[in-house]
């Protein structure tokens, strides 16, 4: 069998890795980038994608380089405990989640390929399914068939675009700031600052690192030099962090979901990660699901190698997940839309049940060993 990834991201790597030794498959992986695109910014990596990880043999690796999050926290910008909840109790005691830096998860996966064949700076100009074979020809001009195609090129995947045109998509924020920092004494969970302008997150990916998240409810109408304005003067250690914080050291991007998509893929091309269900990151499930979409299309290939029926399988078994998560990121938007004072007293009150519910469906992964 002769498989083609469509982009080197975390999907895409992790299947590239579930099939290093696999004999009979040759895999090919090509990646529009460079080299593995690794922007310095963090990943919260939830227990169900560390479950994954560890089933794949590289939960020691992801952990060392990582940093094991036990607890999240949730304050005002004056530093008032608004929630604290214990991780090993929202996962029922499963694998612990780690946060880590991305470039260091992409550095785990990619180290393990085996054989794959890697090109970078390459994409595809034309993928054209007949039914029986993928015919692809690539941004160089030269061509190949393959028996199936995996599109994990991300939320503006060019594959899902080939195969299905524009799926509309929902702009959620124009412009989120990520950046990392010396990690702060005071930090050793995954912690929230909120007021009524934003929200400032900080994790650390490691033992001398943080990673820090920061939303601006006036989002694209304050320039990037101002965008961590409303956390002048917070607490400490987001007061220091501002004082420290230069905007051409962070890493900006947009926040946008996929409209649903009634099957990941067509034919012999599968969608997986964000080019088949791309989300904002309210549950930090995007590494997750993208691991676990790896993990589930691997085992449906190992108990039927039938590539036909691949893309109907694979969706069966991943959208009820994804719509789970997808309703609950919706959730949580609206609560975060709602004014300060109302969505902080809701936290309060049922954030702990609330998120505890809505992890709960995601503690057992699909084809748990
Ligand atoms: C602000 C923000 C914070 C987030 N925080 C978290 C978090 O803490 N935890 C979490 O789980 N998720 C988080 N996410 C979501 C997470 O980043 C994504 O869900 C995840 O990266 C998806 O992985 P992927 O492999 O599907 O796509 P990507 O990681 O986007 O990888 C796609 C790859 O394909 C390549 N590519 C694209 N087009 C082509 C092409 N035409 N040809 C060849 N290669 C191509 C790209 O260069 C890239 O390397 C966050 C997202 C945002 C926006």
């Amino acid at each position: 069998m002769r498989i083609l990834i469509v982009g080197g991201g975390i999907a895409g790597l992790a299947i590239a890795n579930l099939y290093k030794n696999k004999p009979n498959v040759a895999v090919h992986l090509i990646e529009k980038s460079d080299g593995w695109k690794t922007s310095s910014t963090s990943l919260y990596v939830t227990s169900n994608g560390m479950k994954v990880l560890e089933h794949m043999g590289l939960g020691d690796q992801v952990r060392s380089a990582g940093y094991i999050v036990n607890e999240r926290v949730v304050y005002n910008t004056k530093g008032k405990t608004i929630l604290k909840i214990n991780l090993e109790d929202l996962w029922h005691r499963s694998n612990p989640c780690v946060c880590i830096k991305r470039k260091d998860l992409h550095t785990v996966l990619a180290n393990d390929i085996g054989n794959a064949e890697v090109n970078f700076n390459l994409t595809t100009e034309s993928i054209v399914e007949d039914g029986n074979h993928v015919i692809v020809t690539f941004s160089d001009g030269k061509q190949a068939v393959y028996d199936l195609v995996i599109g994990a090129d991300g939320v503006k995947s060019t594959t899902r675009k080939e195969l299905l045109g524009d799926v509309p998509m929902r702009l959620i924020a124009n412009q989120v700031c990520r950046f990392i920092i010396p990690k702060p004494a005071s930090i050793s969970a995954w912690t929230l600052f909120l007021n009524n302008k934003g929200h400032f997150l900080i994790i650390p990916v490691n033992d001398k690192e943080a990673g820090c998240y920061v939303f601006n409810k006036n989002n694209d109408k304050v320039a990037k030099e101002n965008y961590l304005d409303p956390f002048k003067n917070c607490c400490e250690p987001v007061n220091e962090i501002v004082q420290n914080w230069k905007p051409e050291d962070a890493y900006w991007s947009s926040l946008e979901e996929l409209d649903p998509i009634p099957q990941y893929g067509k034919g012999l091309v599968a969608f997986i990660g964000d080019a088949a269900h791309a989300m904002p990151p309210y549950m930090a499930q995007g590494a997750s699901l993208g691991l676990e979409d790896a993990w589930v299309m691997y085992h449906l290939l190992e108990e039927d190698a039938n590539l036909k029926t691949l893309v109907e399988r694979f969706t069966a078994h991943r959208k009820e997940r994804v719509d789970w998560v997808r309703k609950c990121n919706q959730n949580r938007e609206k609560l975060s839309n709602l004014p300060y004072w109302v969505s902080s007293i809701g936290l309060k009150l049922v954030g702990k049940k609330n998120w505890t519910a809505e992890y709960k469906p995601l503690v057992k992964i699909p084809f748990e060993k």
